[in-house]
């Protein structure tokens, strides 16, 4: 096993895939081509000597809310949101092995045919032998999302911090693609993001990051080497802290 971290800024850390950064343009379901980029940027980063686990979203299959609204019963939609996270994250397993970086799933939900169980205690053992983590299901509880899981599981793993891959370079004052006079802030503080409704992550994962002293990062998935940028404490981003 060669020593994690070496002179890495993040030497554990774990990276926050929602669901549509996996549909690439298609506005559905997977893109497996750029499932396969992902992998490769992943691999790359864990290559380098960084611990790296994943939670995946299901935005790009099923969200609880978008079932709920349409008159299903809310945790009923948001199991079957949990369960599309599942499939996700099997597709990443997928990616990740073909790029000769060895992967586990672990489902919040027991599902033993499919994946491993989520025990804190297996995955860590992964982790150590330099298994990519896949931690699929979210929290395994409805009325939570993926965010709340990532800040989470990025607590349970010992992360130094928690990577929430986007579409922007950072946290901006406005949406940057609406606005033109929206700035972008390099550092923010968890209070600034909740007094400001920022909405980086939901309240309850900044809340939660906050009140465990968890970096929060926000960084643009788009550009290739930008995770492995981050790793290394380089990557144009916005960095959430006390
Ligand atoms: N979900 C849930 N509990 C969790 C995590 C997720 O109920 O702990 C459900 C919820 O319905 C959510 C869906 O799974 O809408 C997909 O997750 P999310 O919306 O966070 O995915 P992303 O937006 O990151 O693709």
């Amino acid at each position: 096993m060669t020593a994690e971290g070496g002179s890495l800024k993040y030497k554990r850390l774990l990276v926050k895939l929602s669901g549509e950064a996996l549909m690439g343009k298609a506005g559905y379901g997977l893109d497996t081509s750029v499932v396969d980029r992902l992998a490769t940027e992943l691999a790359e980063a864990r290559a380098a000597g960084c611990a790296l686990s994943v939670v995946v979203g299901g935005g790009n299959i099923f969200r609880g809310l978008q079932g709920a609204a349409k008159g299903m019963d809310r945790a009923t939609a948001d199991y079957m949101g949990m369960l599309a996270t599942v499939m996700n994250a099997l597709a990443l397993q997928s990616a990740l092995e073909a790029a000769k970086a060895p992967a586990r799933v672990l489902s919040a939900i027991p599902m033993p045919t499919v994946c491993e169980p989520y025990v804190r205690h297996r995955a860590l053992y992964h982790i150590e032998r330099e298994r990519i983590v896949i931690f699929a299901a979210g929290t395994g509880n409805p009325f939570f999302t993926t965010d709340t899981a990532a800040t989470l599981r990025a607590i349970e793993m010992g992360c130094d911090a928690v990577a929430k891959a986007t579409q922007v370079d950072g946290v901006y004052s406005s949406d940057p693609k609406k606005d033109p006079n929206a700035t972008r802030f390099d550092t923010l503080t968890y209070s600034e993001v909740l007094a400001r409704d920022l909405r980086v992550m939901d309240g309850a994962a900044i809340a939660l990051a906050r009140d465990n002293h968890l970096p929060v990062i926000v960084f643009s998935i788009d550009g290739p080497g930008n995770l492995i940028n981050v790793v290394r404490g380089s990557a144009r981003a916005t960095v959430i802290h006390d």
